[in-house]
């Protein structure tokens, strides 16, 4: 893990005003202002060389929409990546998972590519090894909108971070389970009341209670979940 030195992230982008955007907020704002990480945003159309600051082109071979060009992002890249995970936002991606979270979270540096429009020539992907994330099964508008998600489930894992280290590891996918339901004061809230084991102050009936919440409620929502939660206990 980086105990000491910061987390350094570079994002390269046509819309750098997006950053840190809601990252400057609680627990990932104050841990920017405790330079428990470093943001660096380079703005790609500094590298255009036309005279509009073109940065994308139509697409070769036809189709709708525009392509990020390989020389323009190739020149933010020779100048502005200087080595570690270059990682490229883009629905064809591998999936974000808890598991890529804590990777990228043990990192010194990474660089990430946010695009618009059709996405980026693949060439200068190619070029410099880029690795292609995606959030999830849907498309945005941009990747500095994933961007944004991948670093915050990132930056919450850096030391000190949290507050209390212990919320990190019993939460929904650390476990292999999802969470059980939280409950918290009055006791009963419009004819409703907090499950009676939570009040009991029994530690061991309780911890058997969320135990088998969490079992049941992943069961129900993601079977693909379970299968691997009960194949990781058989072997
Ligand atoms: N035509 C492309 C989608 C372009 S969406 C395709 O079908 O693959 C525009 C940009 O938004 C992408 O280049 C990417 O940077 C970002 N984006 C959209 N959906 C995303 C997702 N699920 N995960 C990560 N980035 C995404």
């Amino acid at each position: 893990m980086n105990g000491e030195s910061p987390l350094k992230v570079k994002v390269l982008t046509i819309f750098p005003e997006l950053f840190p955007g809601f990252l400057g907020y609680s627990l990932t704002g104050r841990a920017l202002a405790e330079n428990k990480w470093s943001l660096e945003t380079v703005n790609i159309r500094d590298f255009a060389f036309d005279r509009h600051g073109s940065v994308d082109d139509t697409p070769a071979g036809g189709g709708a929409g525009m392509v990020m060009r390989p020389d323009v992002l190739g020149a933010a890249l020779k100048r502005h990546y200087s080595g570690g995970r270059l990682i490229n936002m883009s629905p064809r991606g591998k999936p974000l998972t808890q598991k890529l979270v804590r990777e990228l979270a043990a990192e010194s540096e990474l660089t990430i590519i946010c695009s618009r429009f059709e996405g980026i020539d693949e060439r200068v992907l190619e070029a410099y090894g880029a690795e292609d994330v995606s959030i999830g099964d849907y498309i945005l508008t941009g990747g500095e909108q994933a961007a944004c998600i991948m670093l915050d489930a990132v930056i919450r894992l850096l030391p000190g971070v949290l507050g209390n280290a212990e919320s990190a590891a019993s939460e929904s996918f650390e476990t292999g389970l999802l969470e059980y339901p939280q409950y918290t004061k009055p006791a009963v809230w419009e004819g409703r009341e907090v499950p009676e084991v939570l009040l009991s102050g029994h530690h061991r009936r309780i911890e058997d209670w969320r135990l088998a919440q969490s079992e049941e409620v992943t069961k129900v929502r993601r079977p693909d979940l379970w299968k691997k939660y009960l194949d990781s206990k058989t072997n």
